[in-house]
């Protein structure tokens, strides 16, 4: 089986969070519903361990709004700092430019925990 969340801890994160932000249940650009291929959409790289599964990373978006925005990220940063604004966009900045190791067993564990709060799993 594939698993395009990666291995372990950091892959059990990862798919918890797109779970999380895909429970949203609406794309957060457009308003469509889940028929529309509800997509975790990152706002900083999911390259980025320290924000990789911050739940404030990312929106969830149909598959086409996705595209759109992958496609056009001068559209994509301005959708971002309406929805979310300078200061929370700051705060991402500073956090993913931290170069301590990240604990992914306790982040995949934080993201259990609200998962499971959510009714999700
Ligand atoms: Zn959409």
């Amino acid at each position: 089986m594939s698993n395009i969340y990666g291995k372990g801890a950091k892959g059990r994160a990862t798919k918890l969070h797109a779970l999380i932000t895909r429970s949203k249940g609406r794309c957060e650009k457009c308003g469509a519903g889940e028929q529309a291929f509800l997509q975790c959409a990152h706002i900083i790289s999911r390259k980025y361990s320290w924000t990789r599964t911050d739940l404030d990373n990312a929106f969830c978006l149909c598959a086409s709004c996705h595209r759109f925005f992958t496609d056009n990220p001068v559209e994509f940063g301005i959708f971002t700092i309406d929805k979310i604004g300078d200061d929370k966009f700051d705060e991402l900045i500073e956090k993913r430019n931290c170069i301590d190791k990240f604990d992914w067993e306790e982040e995949a564990d934080r993201l259990k925990v609200i998962a499971k709060e959510e009714g999700l799993i």
